[in-house]
Formats: C-alpha cells, sequence, structure tokens
C-alpha cells in the first residue's frame, strides 16, 4: 500500500492531513480523483462512529486504502454543541461563516470565562482489507466575541488559545498542525501508519 485516499473534500483539512503524511512518503489522493462518488450520510452521534463510516464507506468506493477525519467544537456554554453537527450548526448547506455567525449570536454576551470551548477529532484509517486503526485528540480554546485571522477553515477564526496569544487562524499550517485536535491524532495516526507500512 502505496497510496491513501484522504477521505474529505474540505481543502484545509486536505492540507493539514497532506502535511502531517508527507515523511511517510506515500501518495495522497482526493476523493475527487475518483470520479464524483456520492458522499455518504453521517449518520453516527459520536465523531469515532462517522470517521469509521466515512473510512470504509471511501475504501470501498476507490479500492485505495483511505483516511477520513471527522471533528467538531464542543462549546461549553452551549452544553457541548454543535459537537458532531459542527458543519451543519446553522441548517444543512451551510457555509463557515454562517456558522460561526450563529456561534457568535448563540454565545451572545457571555464572558470568556464561559466562552471555553475544545475541538476535537477522530482520525480513522481502513485499507483494502477492512482493516482499521483510529487516532484522537483535543484542543483546548475559548471561542472569542469577532473573528481574528484569515487562515484556516471552519471555526479557526473564533478560537483563540491564550498559551499562543493567537487564534488558529492566525497560525499557518504548520503551526496549527502542532497544535490542534487532527495534528494531535495524526501524529499518533502517522506514527500507526509508519509500523501498518514497514
Ligand atoms: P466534518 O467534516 O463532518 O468532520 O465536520 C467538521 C466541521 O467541524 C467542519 O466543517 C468545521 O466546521 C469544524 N471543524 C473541524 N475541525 C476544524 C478545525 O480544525 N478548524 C475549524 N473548524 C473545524
Amino acid at each position: 500500500m502505496k497510496e491513501i485516499v484522504v477521505a474529505t473534500k474540505n481543502a484545509g483539512k486536505v492540507a493539514e492531513l497532506a502535511a502531517a503524511l508527507a515523511p511517510l512518503k506515500v501518495v495522497v489522493r482526493a476523493v475527487s480523483e475518483y470520479g464524483n462518488i456520492e458522499e455518504p450520510e453521517e449518520t453516527g452521534t459520536t465523531f469515532a462512529a462517522n470517521s469509521l463510516l466515512k473510512a470504509r464507506y471511501y475504501a470501498q468506493a476507490t479500492g485505495c486504502a483511505c483516511l477520513a477525519d471527522d471533528s467538531g467544537l464542543e462549546a461549553d456554554g452551549l452544553n457541548g454543541r454543535p459537537g458532531v453537527y459542527s458543519a451543519r450548526f446553522a441548517g444543512p448547506g451551510a457555509t463557515d461563516r454562517d456558522n460561526n455567525e450563529k456561534m457568535l449570536k448563540e454565545l451572545g454576551e457571555m464572558p470568556n470565562a464561559a466562552r471555553t470551548a475544545r475541538f476535537r477529532c477522530v482520525l480513522a484509517f481502513c485499507d483494502t482489507d477492512g482493516q482499521v486503526m483510529t487516532a484522537d485528540g483535543t484542543c483546548e480554546g475559548v471561542i472569542l466575541q469577532a473573528p481574528q485571522g484569515s487562515g484556516g477553515f471552519g471555526y479557526d477564526p473564533l478560537f483563540f488559545m491564550p498559551e499562543y496569544n493567537k487564534t488558529l487562524a492566525q497560525m499557518t499550517v504548520e503551526e496549527k498542525n502542532a497544535v490542534s485536535h487532527r495534528g494531535k491524532a495524526l501524529a499518533v495516526m502517522v506514527e500507526k501508519l509508519a509500523g501498518y507500512l514497514s
């Protein structure tokens, strides 16, 4: 196995996954290279369930080993919402901007102490024989009252990390991968994949 298809159409995620997989010297393929594969319905209620569902689905649909990501934001002031529904927080087909606006509206004037939140990521790998491996990561921060920075994707401009005095949108891909939920999960997954490939 020298090729891995990355099961996401999110360009931001593809960039982060490709950067972290670079040391493995595998060919990273995008789902779009395999034609117009219909997206599976993310019916799971946990990040792990959805991540495994996508890895299995795309490994079968492409005939290539697959790495999938399921991730999202848990805001403490919203009792952990939006969680697995982060991509569709503002409704079906919501843009990142719609979701950020909804987040700011729902948190309203809540003080910083109540605006704590975490990103969670579960990565799932599935090979063409159906063998699976998973890895997860979290990242703690605070939701700002207004966006800052233009990098990254999703909720990055609202997600401030006090220890770095930056939002995730103010970091380079390398800086973000060093501290983010996905970066932490990737570090574990890359280690597992290195063992699997050797
Ligand atoms: P998924 O593609 O179904 O896993 O949805 C994940 C959603 O969570 C994305 O659309 C973003 O809204 C959000 N999200 C996940 N990871 C990140 C991140 O690293 N930065 C910002 N938003 C993220």
